[in-house]
């Protein structure tokens, strides 16, 4: 087992991406605890887990509000036994339509607290977790490809995404003497209900031509799957990446390789 008995937070974990790598984790024997503002999400994480044997427990987070993310990260080392935290997934986040011009200042704030100081919040509760316990542990920011490359009508997206992959390479600096390692996720299109809902609201009765697009975007033809992007976490999360520090990993499918 490669995560045997960690302690690990995933927040976002009830749905898409997070919800397969809470699994995956607890297969690999970590003590998992799901995080989510969706207390239904969060609850069917937990069943599935339990079903398959493992251990996971779910905490009703809000990644906005510093208490309740400061509970979060309590909760986990209570429930992990061990007086430590070891991963922190800082996955939970939101999408937003629209170019820059077109974005409500509402809506730029709103896609900035959940993306930004969500995962600010995340990384800080966990930093002061890692180091109280002396040290060791490892944080997991989810960014994502257009972090780097940018994307049409992603204006809001984009600068939390971007922001969230120059804070982890930040962090990193300022974590290694507490060995603590900081790594940054950068997905392509992952098929999760985030992007059936961009899907739906987006291009309403066009749905299949719009994925057909997106197809041919990508290498492999494909979309990713939730389990493509919760086999790299497993990755950053395990000893085998211990030599991996302040990276962003593209899982992508070649999307930022470059065109075909
Ligand atoms: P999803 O919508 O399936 O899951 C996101 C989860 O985050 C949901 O369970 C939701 O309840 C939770 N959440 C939202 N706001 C929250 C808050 N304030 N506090 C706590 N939980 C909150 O999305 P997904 O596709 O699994 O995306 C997960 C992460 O991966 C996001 O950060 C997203 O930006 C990123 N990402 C996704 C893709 C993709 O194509 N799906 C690509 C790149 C990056």
């Amino acid at each position: 087992m490669r995560l045997a008995d960690r302690v690990c937070l995933i927040t976002g974990a009830g749905s898409g991406i997070g919800r397969a790598t809470a699994l995956l984790f607890a297969h690999e024997g970590a003590r998992v605890t799901v995080a989510d503002l969706d207390p239904a999400g969060g609850a069917e994480t937990v069943r599935q887990i339990r079903e398959a044997g493992g251990a996971a427990h779910f905490v009703r987070v809000d990644v906005t509000a510093a208490e309740d993310v400061r509970a979060a990260v309590a909760e986990a080392v209570r429930a992990g036994g061990s007086g430590r935290l070891d991963v922190m997934f800082n996955n939970a986040g939101i999408g937003h339509v629209g170019a820059v011009e077109q974005t409500e200042e509402a809506d730029w704030d709103r896609v900035i607290a959940v993306n930004v100081r969500g995962v600010f919040l995340g990384c800080k509760y966990a930093v002061l977790q890692m180091q109280a316990q002396g040290g060791g542990g490892c944080i997991i920011n989810m960014s994502s490809s257009i972090a780097t490359t940018g994307l049409a009508q992603r204006a809001a997206y984009t600068a939390s995404k971007g922001a969230v992959l120059s804070l982890t390479r930040s962090m990193q600096v300022d974590c290694a003497p507490h060995g603590i390692r900081v790594n940054a996720l950068m997905p392509g299109t992952i098929m999760t209900p985030f992007v059936e809902g961009y899907l739906r609201r987006s291009y309403a009765g066009r749905e299949e031509e719009a994925l057909a697009a997106i197809r041919r975007r990508q290498l492999t033809g494909e979309l990713g799957r939730p389990e493509d992007v919760a086999r790299a976490a497993l990755f950053l999360a395990s000893d085998e990446s211990m030599f991996v520090m302040g990276a962003g990993l593209a899982v992508d499918g070649g999307l930022s390789a470059g065109k075909a």
